[in-house]
Formats: C-alpha cells, structure tokens, sequence
C-alpha cells in the first residue's frame, strides 16, 4: 500500500537525532514554555523572515488567537474562502465575528482577489487568505485592497510553510501568518501544536499573553487568555524537523514535478498550476468521475484523500449563514473534483510512476 503520507518513513530518515531531542527534553524535566519553546520560537522566526514567533497550542488556535489579537471581535465581519479546512472558519466564528465568504479562483484553488471587494461592509474588520495545498495566494492584490479599506490581513499558512511570494516566504507578508504542527503537515510534530509568526510587536505581545491565561507575570492577569502553549517536547522534535525542512520543500516540489510531467497529457485529468513557489503540502489533481478513479486507486494499493469534499458555505454547521448551493460556483466544482495523491519527501520515484500509470490506464479506459 502507498499511503496519502507515510510519516513512518520521516521518522526513520531521523531517528538519531529525534530520540536525542526527545531524551533531553526528558531529562530536563521542564515541559512548558520553558528554552526549548523560545529557541524554537526564533528558529522559525528567522526561516519565516519574522521578527517574532510565539509558539500555541494548534494551527487553530493560532488563528484564533491571531484574530484576537488584530482586534476581531464580537459582530465583525471577515472576508475568506469558502474552500479550505473549517478550521480557517472555526476560527472566525469563535471570535463571535462572521465569515463571509469569496470564491476561488479555480486556476490555484485559492481566494479569488478580484471578488472580494464586492463583499467588504461596514462591518469588515479583516481578510483571511489561505495558501491553500501549499500555493501563496496573491498577497499584492489582497494586501492593496486590505490598505484601501484599512483591514487587517491574516495569513492561514497552515499548508504552506516555507512557500513563497515573489520570494518572501508566507506568514510574514501581512500583519501575522499562523502555522500548523498537526503531524501531516509540511511541517510536522508529533502531536498538535501551531504557531503565530508576525512583524507587528503589538500582535506578538498579544498572542503571548492570550496563550497563557492572559497572565504577565505569574498568577497576575490583566486580561483573560486561553491555555494554548506548544509543548517542550513538540518544540524539541520540531526543532530537529526544521533543519531539514528546506531538503524536504525540495523533494517535495522535484515529486510534484514528476507526477505533473507524467499526468499533463491526460485528457481527463487537470494537474496543479504553479503560480508562485509552491510547496506541495498536498499534490492535488481535478478529475472527472472521482469517485470512481478513488475506488480503483484503492484496491490497486494507492490512498487517497478529498481536501475537501464540502465547501465551509454548505456545512450544516453554518445553515445560519444562509447560503444557498451556487454561491461559490468555483468552490463548488472543486468540491466534487479534487483528488490528493500520496505526497511526502519518502516517496520513491518507481512508486509515482507506478500510480501515475494507473491513473493514466484508468482514465483511458473509462
Ligand atoms: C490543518 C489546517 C488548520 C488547522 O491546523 P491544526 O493545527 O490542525 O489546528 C487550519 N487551516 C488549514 C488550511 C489547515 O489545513
């Protein structure tokens, strides 16, 4: 069986070097927010081209706390893209304010900017792109119109660590970028855990104190907060990670570059476009009659996964918000045709030819 993503195969290549990590952080005997997290906060700081990064308990709360911090409040409104994980969403919705979605533009699966002035209301307090499988979004045209109107800009990057835009690399191009640690991620712990990176030093200040209780010094809270922390020993294993991060990125875009070569001439298939330095958090094809193309993948030993097989606009859990099917036209069509193929540094080239072959057998046959 080739999986979707073989997190075993990471752990081998490695395994020295995270059982050292890991062993340290034990025998310390110090598990929160203590060196290992501020060392880790500034390694990613530094790859990110940030001047802060404050490390949380999850790519979520990142958001969340990231909202809270650009002042997102009860009865706001923010502007995102109706074809990404709920968690973008969730996010939002937790600070009491409204998603308001835009549609993608089909082309990079992200937020389309020519469609997102229509939207902005009174109540517009921010926009949320998402760096959707690992593609930047077009950050010139968002952060313009964020200007004009005088919103924050928040980046979900929770997909696309290290990619980059016109050679910044996301998550510092707008007032704060929030990371993911959640295991199949580009960059993965082994456990949940997630970040706030950003230039602003009110933002960081901010998050900082939100993510432990509100308290400035211990016991003294001159706001409320949350308990979301990155663990010691997450920071540790991540740590270790982040050395090879940029080796990876590479394998994973020579990966992706391979099964484009091999799937372009297919007539039914429609490979990733690459508009900016894409990092390939997933290698996502469209395709007619999915379903099918899935099921047989699967008894041939290939998995497979939809990212995502609904939009956020049609989610039960926000019938509230009243949009009706055909909003999102974009959205709606990705929704049925999108397919992620396996994709992770580990992947062998034998093993890409060998799905893209039957990717390519079964489209000609049906
Ligand atoms: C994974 C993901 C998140 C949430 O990250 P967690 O660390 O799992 O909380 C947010 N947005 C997008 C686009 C994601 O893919």
């Amino acid at each position: 069986m080739i999986p979707l993503i073989d997190l075993k195969a990471q752990y081998i290549s490695i395994k020295p070097e995270i059982d050292s990590a890991i062993q340290g952080v034990l025998d310390t005997g110090s598990f929160i927010l203590d060196k290992e997290v501020s060392g880790f906060e500034g390694e990613v700081a530094e790859y990110c081209g940030t001047r802060y990064a404050v490390g949380v308990g999850s790519g979520t709360d990142a958001l969340y706390l990231a909202l809270i911090a650009c002042g997102v409040k009860d009865g706001d409104e923010v502007i995102t893209t109706p074809f990404t994980f709920i968690a973008t969403s969730e996010a939002i919705s937790r600070c009491g304010a409204k998603p308001v979605f835009v549609d993608i533009d089909l082309e990079t699966y992200n937020i389309d900017p020519s469609k997102i002035e229509e939207r902005i209301t009174s109540k517009t307090k921010a926009i949320l792109p998402v760096h959707m499988y690992g593609q930047p979004c077009q950050m010139d045209e968002i952060l313009r119109i964020a200007n004009n109107y005088g919103l924050k800009v928040i980046e979900d990057c929770a997909q696309a660590m290290g990619a980059k835009y016109k050679g910044h690399t996301v998550g510092g191009i707008s007032d704060a970028g929030c990371l993911s640690f959640f295991p199949g991620k580009v960059l993965g712990g082994y456990g949940d855990g997630g970040m706030v990176i950003t230039n602003n030093e009110d933002i960081s200040n901010k998050v900082r104190l939100l993510r432990a209780h509100g308290a400035k010094d211990k016991y003294f809270h001159p706001v409320l907060g949350i308990n979301s922390r990155l663990d010691s020993l997450q920071a540790a294993i991540l740590s270790v990670k982040l050395n090879h991060l940029d080796s990876w990125i590479l394998e994973r875009r020579s990966k992706a570059n391979l099964y484009s070569m091999l799937l372009s001439d297919v007539g039914e298939i429609v490979v990733p476009s690459e508009k900016y330095y894409h990092v390939f958090g997933y290698y996502v094809l469209r395709v007619k009659g999915r379903a099918r193309l899935q099921q047989y993948l699967l008894e041939e030993g290939i998995g497979t996964v939809i990212h995502y097989p609904i939009s956020l606009h049609l989610q039960e859990a926000y019938k509230d918000l009243c949009y009706a099917k055909g909003s999102f036209p974009n959205s709606e069509l990705a929704q049925e045709e999108v397919l992620s193929l396996p994709m992770y540094a580990e992947l062998r080239d034998k093993q890409i030819e060998y799905i893209c072959s039957k990717v390519r057998g079964f489209c000609e046959e049906y």
